[in-house]
């Protein structure tokens, strides 16, 4: 080997070997917003109007002053589950870009219509369910639209992705997460799957049904899986109420993400005890009418056991609805108004 040789080699390795905290990252922008290395920075992403109104989603980009991942949290896509998007406020005022290893993009209220229109699953807007409308379409409704946009200036942009639902405002639920192995890309399949436990989860359902076509991704996390990025769908909360230990479990969840990142120090102890549902089902109204529920949340119940009765809207008749199999309550709907083919109750079980 020549010394010439020799020099290039070594300077490489050194080059190689150089640790993360020299390099300073480059700004990153979403929607309106730019921020660069050392930065918080707030503002929208604007969601123009098309066929119907123009909306504008609550952005803020953290960008750490030191190189590392960039994670996206994103709360609200259903406008009445409030308690994740309580909890990116304090992620919000907590996170420290000083020393913050990487990026956290915070999408504060991802379908404002149904925020502040306090819509349960449907936009007031265009009566659809932001998450059954991906990847969106830039000349759709508001809410394709709205998905068109989280797709490009979030998903897009980010390594890791966290889309934080809980139950909706009639929705009383227990906290389990979903764990949707698409079979194309295992390292992808199995980084969910630790994305899940490192949140804290322990209660995990199994779906392996999942779109494969990134035409018609249909969610948020199943947008960001098909594109190579591990994302995760939890559920932590309940019935649109300031729940503080809901609240609080989001905001820890996404603390013990960013440890095992390695973006924020720490240690992160997994779950000792994890229980995968590989058998749910969700139950679904044979009519419209006023529903009764007869279960709690995290309620064990027997095959054939008595979830709740709806009687029409005068309150006569009843017709039972009972579990087909032995499994948990992981949500039922707490309130009376029911209309036919939309949620009951969702059970599940190991198998
Ligand atoms: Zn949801």
């Amino acid at each position: 080997m020549t010394r010439t040789a020799t020099i290039v080699l070594l300077l490489a390795i050194a080059t190689s070997a150089a640790p993360a905290r020299a390099q300073t990252p480059a700004p990153l922008t979403v929607g309106s917003v730019t921020a660069s290395a050392g930065e918080k920075v707030s503002g929208y992403i604007e969601v123009p109007a098309g066929v119907d109104s123009a909306t504008r989603i609550p952005v803020t980009v953290v960008r750490g002053a030191r190189a590392g991942p960039t994670l996206a949290l994103i709360a609200g896509t259903h406008g009445y589950e409030t308690q994740p998007i309580i909890a990116l406020q304090r992620v919000r005022r907590a996170l420290d870009p000083a020393a913050l290893a990487g990026t956290v993009v915070l999408v504060h209220i991802a379908n404002p219509p149904s925020y502040f229109g306090r819509t349960i699953y449907y936009s007031p807007v265009d009566g659809k369910n932001l998450n059954r409308v991906y990847p969106g379409r830039a000349d759709g409704t508001v809410s394709e639209r709205i998905a068109f946009a989280i797709t490009r200036e979030v998903i897009e942009k980010a390594d890791y992705i966290v889309d934080l639902h809980a139950g909706d405002g009639n929705e009383s639920l227990r906290p389990y997460a979903y764990w949707t192995p698409l079979g194309g890309d295992a390292r992808v399949d199995s980084l969910q799957r630790e994305m899940i436990l490192a949140f804290g989860h322990d209660l995990i359902v199994v779906d392996t049904t999942r779109p494969k076509d990134l035409a018609s991704s249909v969610y948020t996390t199943n947008t960001a899986l098909l594109l190579g990025k591990p994302a995760i769908t939890t559920e932590n909360g309940y019935l649109g109420e300031s729940a503080e230990p809901m609240i609080r479990r989001n905001v820890d969840g996404v603390f013990r993400l960013m440890r095992w990142l390695r973006m924020v120090p720490g240690a992160v102890p997994m779950p000792r005890r994890v229980t995968w549902l590989h058998r749910f089902e969700v139950l679904r109204s044979p009519e419209t009418g006023t529903w009764h529920p007869a279960v709690e949340r995290a309620q064990m119940v027997r095959e054939g056991a008595l979830l709740g009765y709806l009687t029409d809207v005068f309150g006569d008749g009843r017709t039972d609805i009972r579990a087909s199999f032995a499994g948990e309550v992981l949500y039922v709907v707490a309130t009376p108004p029911m209309s036919r083919g939309e949620p009951l109750a969702m059970i599940g079980a190991p198998r």
